[in-house]
């Protein structure tokens, strides 16, 4: 489960999140669009706190850090063993190949045995289509290979949730279907997920809910279907008429 409370957060003067309030039930998918600069990656960001908010809450399954409070670094690195992050630009360590990317997290962050981490990374790339791929290096693979070798590693620390800035926004068109076949995958297992994304159509199939930002707010959210058929809201309606 994924709460967020009256959350703000300011660059210098711009207020960029503005009293936010969220809540992503455990299993389920939620897509947010908005138009640039709505503020939706840095809602991402707070969620596993790249960003800290200037006040507000967030919580992750039992964990929750109150920005009313200091929030020490122990707090910072174990919440944020919480979720996943998928990156636009995949951010793999180009001196590793894909299954040491993978095998990274665990052995370094969580202490895992290397044996052990290595066993579960070949699983993992085995499940997103790369078997053939463990020793290659970033740079032998494709963008849409990277990107998978992306979600594989961002799975290998078992995050409570998933959460994705944009997965697919740096591929050619015909690499996209790749990584969103393997998103609708983890989601029809149930993870937990929060995905922002110009894929309407993914957003219109995977979604249980989308969520529709502006000027840092959250101007709309429901099914795919009414937000995307029947908006209520004269922003989401002009949004969508621009972007169909
Ligand atoms: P896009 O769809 O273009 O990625 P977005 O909706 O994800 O946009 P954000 O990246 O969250 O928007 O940015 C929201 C606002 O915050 C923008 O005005 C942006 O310029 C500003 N911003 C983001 N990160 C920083 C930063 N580190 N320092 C200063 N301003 C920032």
């Amino acid at each position: 489960m994924i709460k967020m409370d009256q959350i703000t957060k300011k660059f210098g003067d711009l207020i960029v999140l503005r009293d936010i309030n969220l809540q992503v039930e455990q299993g389920k998918v939620i897509v947010v669009i908005g138009p640039s600069g709505s503020g939706k990656t840095t809602l991402l960001r707070c969620l596993n706190l790249l960003e800290q908010p200037e006040s507000g809450a967030v919580t992750i399954d039992q964990q929750t850090i109150d920005f009313s409070k200091k929030v020490t670094k122990k707090e910072v690195s174990s919440f944020r063993k919480q979720s996943g992050m998928v990156f636009q630009t995949y951010n793999l360590f180009p001196h590793f190949t894909a299954l040491e990317n993978v095998m990274e997290g665990p052995v370094t962050v969580q202490k895992v045995k290397k044996t052990e981490a290595k066993k579960n990374a070949s699983q993992l790339l085995s499940d997103v289509g790369l078997k053939e791929k463990l020793n290659v290096y970033p740079y032998q693979l494709s963008g849409g290979q990277q990107q998978r070798v992306g979600i594989a590693r961002a799975m290998a620390i078992n995050p409570k949730v998933m959460l994705f800035d944009e997965p697919t926004s740096a591929l050619d068109p015909e690499l996209v279907g790749e990584v969103l076949l393997v998103m609708k995958d983890l989601a029809e297992e149930g993870r937990t997920m929060v995905v922002v994304t110009h894929e309407m159509k993914f957003a219109k199939e995977v979604a249980d809910e989308v969520i529709f930002m502006d000027e840092g707010k959250i101007v709309e959210r429901g099914a795919p279907i009414d937000i995307f058929e029947n908006p209520k809201e004269e922003r989401t309606k002009r949004f969508l008429s621009l972007i169909s």
